[in-house]
């Protein structure tokens, strides 16, 4: 299934007359629901139309078109060269969709004349410049969207990063304090730390956690005397990791226990789901 992008990458190709039948039908259709291609297919078609007129101006000379038609790769003898030079492929076989250029008929092209000879090749070096462009331009897209896939991921990870320096700042913060949270049956394979500094501001870095159900997710409580205090809610990632911030209440500072259960998504103020993680009491 074709989406507008792909249509856009044949744009290039329809103002050259160079799409395959099936391509053209497929690209017409979505014309009719797209003014952002057919904006774009007029511009295309407008530089096609310059480089065809600058190209009838007047033929190169003959040794232009000698070295013109060695680039072609073909000799410049016979009329039959002539004719199969004008309707061959051009451009590169690397690209499937472009199969062959269509020349717009021109009363030049019968004249048989070494001039307009000279003015065909000189408009198929054009063709074959510009067909060469194009496909460059199409990878150069192709290249940006890698770009900005691995950039993307770039950014990931130095958020990532960011964290986990910020875990470590507050970690080796003075009168910073850390407690281990172990999983339970639940979650045999989960561990995670929290780590705190002495206004509270704490960080929790959660591992191995199970994939949560639709709409739920985990939530801290901070625990002391029996009393439980809700805290934020962690969504871990496709992995089972999790990094949050929160901020633990004064009261449960001094020997609080810390926990994670399985909640609503949208976080309770009294806890009813199982527990999964939890620190040494
Ligand atoms: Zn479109």
């Amino acid at each position: 299934m074709m989406v507008h992008q792909d249509y856009k990458e044949l744009l290039t190709a329809k103002a050259l007359n160079a799409l395959d039948a099936e391509d053209a039908r497929a690209l017409e259709t979505h014309l009719q629901s797209c003014a952002d291609c057919r904006a774009e297919l007029i511009g295309w078609e407008e530089t096609a139309a310059l480089l065809s007129l600058a190209a009838d101006v007047r033929g190169p000379s003959d040794e232009l078109r000698g070295r013109i038609l060695e680039s072609l790769g073909t000799t410049a003898n016979s009329a039959e060269a002539e004719r199969s030079n004008v309707t061959g492929p051009v451009g590169s076989s690397r690209d499937s969709k472009v199969l062959e250029f269509e020349r717009p008929r021109r009363s030049v092209f019968s004249s048989g004349s070494s001039r307009a000879f000279g003015a065909i090749a000189a408009a198929l070096v054009l063709v074959t410049l510009l067909a060469s462009l194009l496909l460059l331009w199409q990878q150069n897209r192709r290249a940006q969207a890698e770009m900005a896939r691995l950039s993307a991921q770039i950014e990931l990870s130095r958020s990532q990063l960011a964290r986990e320096r910020a875990a470590m700042e507050l970690l080796t913060s003075p009168g910073a304090r850390m407690a281990k949270l172990a999983g339970t049956k639940d979650a045999p394979g989960a561990q995670a730390m929290i780590a705190y500094n002495t206004k509270g501001h704490a960080m929790l870095m959660a591992r191995g956690l199970p994939a949560v159900p639709e709409g739920m997710a985990y939530q801290l409580w901070f625990i002391k005397d029996g009393k439980k205090m809700p805290g934020k809610v962690l969504m871990p990632d496709a992995t089972g990791n999790g990094i949050m911030e929160d901020e633990i209440p004064e009261v449960a500072r001094e020997a609080g226990v810390f926990a994670l259960t399985l909640e609503p998504q949208s976080g309770v103020q009294v806890p009813t789901g199982a527990i999964y993680l939890i620190s040494a009491t």
